[in-house]
Protein backbone atom coordinates (compact mmCIF):
# COMPACT_ATOMS: atom_id res chain seq x y z
CA UNK A 1 0.00 0.00 0.00
CA UNK A 2 1.29 3.16 -1.07
CA UNK A 3 1.34 5.86 1.76
CA UNK A 4 0.43 9.11 0.72
CA UNK A 5 1.23 12.81 2.44
CA UNK A 6 -2.70 13.84 2.59
CA UNK A 7 -5.82 12.29 1.86
CA UNK A 8 -9.40 15.16 1.61
CA UNK A 9 -12.93 13.80 2.40
CA UNK A 10 -15.48 15.81 0.67
CA UNK A 11 -15.34 17.66 -2.15
CA UNK A 12 -17.05 21.15 -1.23
CA UNK A 13 -16.08 24.33 -1.07
CA UNK A 14 -13.52 23.50 1.54
CA UNK A 15 -12.20 19.76 0.62
CA UNK A 16 -11.55 21.71 -3.17
CA UNK A 17 -10.36 24.55 -1.83
CA UNK A 18 -8.00 22.11 1.03
CA UNK A 19 -7.13 20.22 -2.76
CA UNK A 20 -5.80 23.29 -4.48
CA UNK A 21 -3.92 24.32 -1.52
CA UNK A 22 -2.22 20.95 -1.08
CA UNK A 23 -1.77 19.78 -4.59
CA UNK A 24 -0.17 23.76 -5.01
CA UNK A 25 2.01 22.53 -1.81
CA UNK A 26 3.10 19.53 -4.18
CA UNK A 27 1.45 17.15 -1.58
CA UNK A 28 -0.68 15.39 -4.40
CA UNK A 29 -3.76 15.17 -2.69
CA UNK A 30 -6.23 12.71 -3.08
CA UNK A 31 -9.88 14.22 -2.76
CA UNK A 32 -12.77 11.36 -2.07
CA UNK A 33 -15.48 13.45 -3.12
CA UNK A 34 -17.99 11.17 -1.87
CA UNK A 35 -21.63 10.47 -3.01
CA UNK A 36 -22.81 13.66 -3.40
CA UNK A 37 -19.49 15.19 -5.30
CA UNK A 38 -19.36 19.12 -4.95
CA UNK A 39 -20.76 18.85 -1.64
CA UNK A 40 -24.64 21.22 -1.16
CA UNK A 41 -23.59 23.89 -3.17
CA UNK A 42 -24.55 21.15 -6.38
CA UNK A 43 -28.28 21.64 -5.06
CA UNK A 44 -28.59 25.31 -4.93
CA UNK A 45 -29.17 27.44 -8.28
CA UNK A 46 -27.70 30.89 -7.89
CA UNK A 47 -24.69 31.68 -5.55
CA UNK A 48 -24.43 35.67 -5.17
CA UNK A 49 -22.36 36.41 -2.47
CA UNK A 50 -19.41 34.34 -3.66
CA UNK A 51 -16.65 37.11 -3.83
CA UNK A 52 -15.54 37.30 -7.76
CA UNK A 53 -18.64 36.90 -9.39
CA UNK A 54 -20.83 40.26 -9.61
CA UNK A 55 -23.44 38.48 -11.72
CA UNK A 56 -23.37 35.63 -9.38
CA UNK A 57 -22.62 32.08 -10.07
CA UNK A 58 -24.45 28.78 -10.50
CA UNK A 59 -24.07 26.33 -7.47
CA UNK A 60 -22.61 23.76 -9.56
CA UNK A 61 -20.59 25.60 -11.68
CA UNK A 62 -19.07 26.86 -9.18
CA UNK A 63 -18.07 23.26 -8.04
CA UNK A 64 -16.77 22.33 -11.54
CA UNK A 65 -14.45 25.62 -11.89
CA UNK A 66 -13.17 24.53 -7.87
CA UNK A 67 -12.60 20.83 -9.12
CA UNK A 68 -11.02 21.80 -12.26
CA UNK A 69 -8.27 24.17 -10.13
CA UNK A 70 -7.17 21.63 -7.88
CA UNK A 71 -6.86 18.69 -10.89
CA UNK A 72 -5.09 21.57 -13.00
CA UNK A 73 -2.17 21.52 -10.02
CA UNK A 74 -2.66 17.60 -9.50
CA UNK A 75 -4.91 16.94 -7.20
CA UNK A 76 -6.54 13.25 -8.00
CA UNK A 77 -10.26 13.34 -7.09
CA UNK A 78 -11.76 10.11 -7.08
CA UNK A 79 -15.55 9.93 -7.00
CA UNK A 80 -15.93 7.46 -4.18
CA UNK A 81 -17.20 7.30 -0.76
CA UNK A 82 -14.23 6.66 2.30
CA UNK A 83 -16.18 4.03 4.21
CA UNK A 84 -13.72 3.86 7.82
CA UNK A 85 -10.94 5.48 8.47
CA UNK A 86 -8.57 3.67 11.24
CA UNK A 87 -7.39 6.06 13.67
CA UNK A 88 -5.79 3.82 16.03
CA UNK A 89 -2.65 3.35 13.87
CA UNK A 90 -0.62 5.49 12.25
CA UNK A 91 0.05 6.39 9.27
CA UNK A 92 -3.59 6.05 9.41
CA UNK A 93 -5.60 4.02 7.26
CA UNK A 94 -8.37 5.18 4.91
CA UNK A 95 -11.04 2.13 3.46
CA UNK A 96 -12.51 2.91 0.21
CA UNK A 97 -14.77 0.06 -0.80
CA UNK A 98 -11.89 -3.57 -0.87
CA UNK A 99 -9.17 -0.14 -1.96
CA UNK A 100 -7.17 0.84 1.72
CA UNK A 101 -5.40 3.50 1.50
CA UNK A 102 -1.89 4.62 4.29
CA UNK A 103 -1.99 8.49 4.58
CA UNK A 104 0.13 10.32 7.07
CA UNK A 105 -2.63 13.41 7.18
CA UNK A 106 -6.14 13.56 6.66
CA UNK A 107 -8.29 16.57 5.80
CA UNK A 108 -11.53 16.30 6.94
CA UNK A 109 -14.38 18.24 4.90
CA UNK A 110 -17.32 15.86 5.21
CA UNK A 111 -19.81 19.01 5.48
CA UNK A 112 -23.30 18.78 6.65
CA UNK A 113 -26.63 17.04 5.66
CA UNK A 114 -30.53 18.25 5.45
CA UNK A 115 -31.87 17.97 9.21
CA UNK A 116 -34.95 15.99 9.51
CA UNK A 117 -38.34 16.55 11.51
CA UNK A 118 -38.51 12.85 12.93
CA UNK A 119 -42.27 12.64 12.94
CA UNK A 120 -44.73 10.40 11.79
CA UNK A 121 -45.00 9.86 7.77
CA UNK A 122 -41.72 11.68 7.05
CA UNK A 123 -39.35 8.19 5.95
CA UNK A 124 -41.89 6.17 4.17
CA UNK A 125 -42.90 9.95 2.70
CA UNK A 126 -39.71 11.53 1.28
CA UNK A 127 -39.04 10.90 -2.30
CA UNK A 128 -42.69 10.55 -2.12
CA UNK A 129 -44.06 14.23 -2.12
CA UNK A 130 -41.22 15.44 0.72
CA UNK A 131 -38.19 16.42 -0.39
CA UNK A 132 -35.05 18.29 1.44
CA UNK A 133 -33.87 19.64 -2.01
CA UNK A 134 -36.23 22.31 -3.83
CA UNK A 135 -33.11 22.01 -6.89
CA UNK A 136 -33.17 18.56 -7.13
CA UNK A 137 -37.04 18.42 -7.05
CA UNK A 138 -38.86 21.50 -7.84
CA UNK A 139 -39.93 20.80 -11.41
CA UNK A 140 -42.06 18.22 -10.27
CA UNK A 141 -44.27 20.53 -8.56
CA UNK A 142 -45.31 22.77 -11.74
CA UNK A 143 -48.41 24.51 -10.72
CA UNK A 144 -49.01 23.34 -7.57
CA UNK A 145 -49.47 24.38 -4.40
CA UNK A 146 -46.68 22.99 -1.91
CA UNK A 147 -44.87 24.42 1.45
CA UNK A 148 -41.87 24.53 2.72
CA UNK A 149 -41.05 23.93 6.43
CA UNK A 150 -37.86 26.32 8.45
CA UNK A 151 -37.60 30.42 9.28
CA UNK A 152 -34.39 29.92 8.06
CA UNK A 153 -32.54 31.61 4.57
CA UNK A 154 -32.92 28.10 3.35
CA UNK A 155 -36.30 28.14 3.68
CA UNK A 156 -36.79 31.52 1.87
CA UNK A 157 -34.15 30.44 -0.90
CA UNK A 158 -36.30 27.19 -1.14
CA UNK A 159 -39.20 28.71 -1.14
CA UNK A 160 -38.03 31.55 -3.93
CA UNK A 161 -36.81 29.05 -6.09
CA UNK A 162 -40.17 27.00 -5.61
CA UNK A 163 -41.70 30.27 -6.81
CA UNK A 164 -40.93 29.09 -10.36
CA UNK A 165 -42.45 25.99 -10.27
CA UNK A 166 -45.45 26.02 -8.52
CA UNK A 167 -48.91 27.87 -8.26
CA UNK A 168 -48.48 28.85 -4.29
CA UNK A 169 -45.80 28.48 -1.84
CA UNK A 170 -46.63 28.24 1.61
CA UNK A 171 -43.53 28.94 4.33
CA UNK A 172 -44.18 27.36 7.50
CA UNK A 173 -42.64 27.89 10.69
CA UNK A 174 -42.90 27.57 14.46
CA UNK A 175 -42.57 30.97 15.67
CA UNK A 176 -43.71 34.20 14.46
CA UNK A 177 -40.40 35.48 14.14
CA UNK A 178 -38.00 34.28 11.11
CA UNK A 179 -34.57 33.72 11.56
CA UNK A 180 -33.54 34.60 8.00
CA UNK A 181 -31.29 37.42 7.17
CA UNK A 182 -33.30 40.71 5.96
CA UNK A 183 -33.03 40.64 2.58
CA UNK A 184 -34.23 37.21 2.01
CA UNK A 185 -37.17 38.08 3.97
CA UNK A 186 -37.76 41.40 2.51
CA UNK A 187 -37.93 39.21 -1.37
CA UNK A 188 -39.73 36.11 0.00
CA UNK A 189 -42.17 38.56 1.07
CA UNK A 190 -42.16 40.59 -2.27
CA UNK A 191 -43.14 37.50 -3.74
CA UNK A 192 -46.97 37.05 -4.90
CA UNK A 193 -46.87 33.54 -4.83
CA UNK A 194 -45.12 33.26 -1.12
CA UNK A 195 -47.77 33.17 1.82
CA UNK A 196 -46.49 32.38 5.70
CA UNK A 197 -47.95 30.23 8.31
CA UNK A 198 -46.30 30.99 11.30
CA UNK A 199 -46.24 29.95 14.79
CA UNK A 200 -47.59 26.24 13.73
CA UNK A 201 -45.25 23.19 13.64
CA UNK A 202 -45.69 20.02 11.97
CA UNK A 203 -46.19 16.71 13.95
CA UNK A 204 -47.41 14.16 10.72
CA UNK A 205 -46.56 13.96 7.69
CA UNK A 206 -50.10 12.29 6.04
CA UNK A 207 -50.57 10.44 2.77
CA UNK A 208 -48.91 6.54 2.27
CA UNK A 209 -46.38 5.09 0.09
CA UNK A 210 -48.57 4.44 -2.94
CA UNK A 211 -50.19 7.29 -3.69
CA UNK A 212 -47.60 9.27 -1.89
CA UNK A 213 -48.19 12.70 0.88
CA UNK A 214 -51.24 14.37 0.80
CA UNK A 215 -51.16 16.37 3.88
CA UNK A 216 -49.70 17.67 7.11
CA UNK A 217 -51.09 17.62 10.40
CA UNK A 218 -50.12 20.99 11.99
CA UNK A 219 -50.02 21.88 15.75
CA UNK A 220 -50.70 25.51 16.76
CA UNK A 221 -47.65 26.44 19.17
CA UNK A 222 -50.27 29.14 21.18
CA UNK A 223 -53.12 27.26 22.09
CA UNK A 224 -51.55 23.67 20.69
CA UNK A 225 -55.12 22.68 17.98
CA UNK A 226 -53.95 20.38 15.82
CA UNK A 227 -55.43 20.88 11.93
CA UNK A 228 -54.72 18.99 8.87
CA UNK A 229 -53.89 20.79 5.84
CA UNK A 230 -53.73 19.82 2.51
CA UNK A 231 -50.93 20.12 0.11
CA UNK A 232 -49.42 18.81 -3.09
CA UNK A 233 -45.97 18.64 -1.86
CA UNK A 234 -43.38 19.59 1.12
CA UNK A 235 -39.74 20.49 1.19
CA UNK A 236 -37.95 20.51 4.57
CA UNK A 237 -35.44 23.08 5.32
CA UNK A 238 -34.63 23.55 8.81
CA UNK A 239 -31.05 23.28 8.54
CA UNK A 240 -28.06 20.60 8.76
CA UNK A 241 -26.27 18.29 10.95
CA UNK A 242 -22.67 17.82 10.43
CA UNK A 243 -21.47 14.52 8.97
CA UNK A 244 -19.14 13.27 11.55
CA UNK A 245 -20.01 9.45 11.23
CA UNK A 246 -16.67 8.49 10.16
CA UNK A 247 -15.16 10.08 13.25
CA UNK A 248 -18.11 9.94 15.80
CA UNK A 249 -15.68 7.57 18.04
CA UNK A 250 -12.56 9.49 17.84
CA UNK A 251 -12.86 13.18 16.88
CA UNK A 252 -13.87 15.61 19.71
CA UNK A 253 -17.03 17.54 18.77
CA UNK A 254 -18.16 20.75 20.12
CA UNK A 255 -21.40 21.32 22.60
CA UNK A 256 -23.72 21.53 18.79
CA UNK A 257 -22.13 18.12 17.45
CA UNK A 258 -19.72 19.80 15.19
CA UNK A 259 -16.17 18.54 15.36
CA UNK A 260 -14.04 20.59 17.55
CA UNK A 261 -10.88 22.77 15.77
CA UNK A 262 -8.06 23.97 18.12
CA UNK A 263 -7.92 27.81 19.02
CA UNK A 264 -7.68 29.67 15.33
CA UNK A 265 -6.57 26.91 12.94
CA UNK A 266 -7.95 23.43 11.76
CA UNK A 267 -6.27 21.28 13.67
CA UNK A 268 -8.53 18.57 15.36
CA UNK A 269 -7.41 16.42 18.75
CA UNK A 270 -6.33 13.78 16.72
CA UNK A 271 -2.12 14.35 15.65
CA UNK A 272 -2.27 14.65 11.77
CA UNK A 273 -6.07 15.13 11.19
CA UNK A 274 -7.68 18.84 9.86
CA UNK A 275 -11.05 19.53 9.78
CA UNK A 276 -12.66 22.45 7.66
CA UNK A 277 -15.76 23.34 5.94
CA UNK A 278 -19.83 22.99 7.45
CA UNK A 279 -17.99 19.65 9.30
CA UNK A 280 -16.45 21.84 11.82
CA UNK A 281 -18.31 25.43 11.59
CA UNK A 282 -21.81 25.52 13.30
CA UNK A 283 -21.38 29.43 12.59
CA UNK A 284 -21.12 30.84 9.61
CA UNK A 285 -21.41 28.07 7.25
CA UNK A 286 -20.98 29.83 3.97
CA UNK A 287 -19.49 28.76 0.90
CA UNK A 288 -16.79 31.63 1.28
CA UNK A 289 -16.00 30.68 4.84
CA UNK A 290 -15.79 26.77 3.95
CA UNK A 291 -12.94 27.80 1.58
CA UNK A 292 -11.20 29.72 3.58
CA UNK A 293 -11.20 26.87 6.02
CA UNK A 294 -10.37 24.48 3.36
CA UNK A 295 -7.11 26.79 2.66
CA UNK A 296 -6.20 26.82 6.43
CA UNK A 297 -6.48 23.32 6.71
CA UNK A 298 -4.09 22.63 3.72
CA UNK A 299 -1.55 25.12 5.17
CA UNK A 300 -1.96 23.44 8.57
CA UNK A 301 -1.29 19.77 6.92
CA UNK A 302 1.49 21.00 4.77
CA UNK A 303 3.30 22.42 8.27
CA UNK A 304 2.67 18.70 10.21
CA UNK A 305 4.02 16.84 7.49
CA UNK A 306 7.10 19.33 7.08
CA UNK A 307 7.21 18.72 11.01
CA UNK A 308 7.14 15.00 10.91
CA UNK A 309 9.37 14.77 7.84
P1 LIG B 1 -30.97 27.87 10.30
O1 LIG B 1 -30.54 29.27 10.13
O2 LIG B 1 -30.47 27.07 11.44
O3 LIG B 1 -32.58 27.88 10.33
C1 LIG B 1 -33.31 26.71 10.57
C2 LIG B 1 -34.78 27.06 10.64
O4 LIG B 1 -35.55 25.87 10.79
C3 LIG B 1 -35.10 27.95 11.85
O5 LIG B 1 -36.05 28.92 11.49
C4 LIG B 1 -35.65 26.96 12.85
O6 LIG B 1 -36.62 27.49 13.72
C5 LIG B 1 -36.32 25.92 11.97
N1 LIG B 1 -36.31 24.61 12.62
C6 LIG B 1 -35.23 23.92 13.09
N2 LIG B 1 -35.62 22.74 13.62
C7 LIG B 1 -36.97 22.69 13.48
C8 LIG B 1 -37.94 21.74 13.83
N3 LIG B 1 -37.62 20.59 14.43
N4 LIG B 1 -39.23 22.02 13.57
C9 LIG B 1 -39.59 23.18 12.96
N5 LIG B 1 -38.70 24.13 12.57
C10 LIG B 1 -37.41 23.88 12.84
O7 LIG B 1 -30.61 26.99 9.00
P2 LIG B 1 -30.56 27.43 7.47
O8 LIG B 1 -31.73 28.20 7.07
O9 LIG B 1 -30.26 26.16 6.76
O10 LIG B 1 -29.28 28.38 7.38
C11 LIG B 1 -28.01 27.92 7.84
C12 LIG B 1 -26.94 28.97 7.54
O11 LIG B 1 -26.72 29.06 6.14
C13 LIG B 1 -27.31 30.36 8.02
O12 LIG B 1 -26.16 30.99 8.49
C14 LIG B 1 -27.82 31.03 6.79
O13 LIG B 1 -27.65 32.43 6.81
C15 LIG B 1 -26.95 30.39 5.70
N6 LIG B 1 -27.67 30.39 4.41
C16 LIG B 1 -27.59 31.51 3.63
C17 LIG B 1 -28.27 31.57 2.42
C18 LIG B 1 -28.18 32.78 1.57
O14 LIG B 1 -27.71 33.79 2.05
N7 LIG B 1 -28.61 32.74 0.33
C19 LIG B 1 -29.04 30.46 2.00
C20 LIG B 1 -29.13 29.35 2.83
C21 LIG B 1 -28.44 29.33 4.04
P3 LIG B 1 -36.22 28.58 14.85
O15 LIG B 1 -35.97 29.85 14.11
O16 LIG B 1 -37.42 28.60 15.72
O17 LIG B 1 -35.00 28.01 15.53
Amino acid sequence: MENKKVIIIGSGPAGLTAAIYAARANLSPIVFEGFQAGGQLTMTTDVENFPGFPEGVMGPDLMDMLRNQAKRFGAECILKNVDSVITDKYPYIVSVGEEKYSTDSIIIATGASAKLLNIDGESILMGRGLSTCATCDGFFYKDKNIHVIGGGDSAMEEAIFLTKFAKSVTIIHRRNKLRASKIMIDRAKKNKKIKFLLEKTPIEFLGDHSSGLNGIKLKDINNNQIEDIQTDGVFIAIGHNPNIDLFKDTIQIDENGYIKTQDKTSKTNLKGIFACGDVQDSIYRQAITAAGSGCMAAIDAERYLEDIA
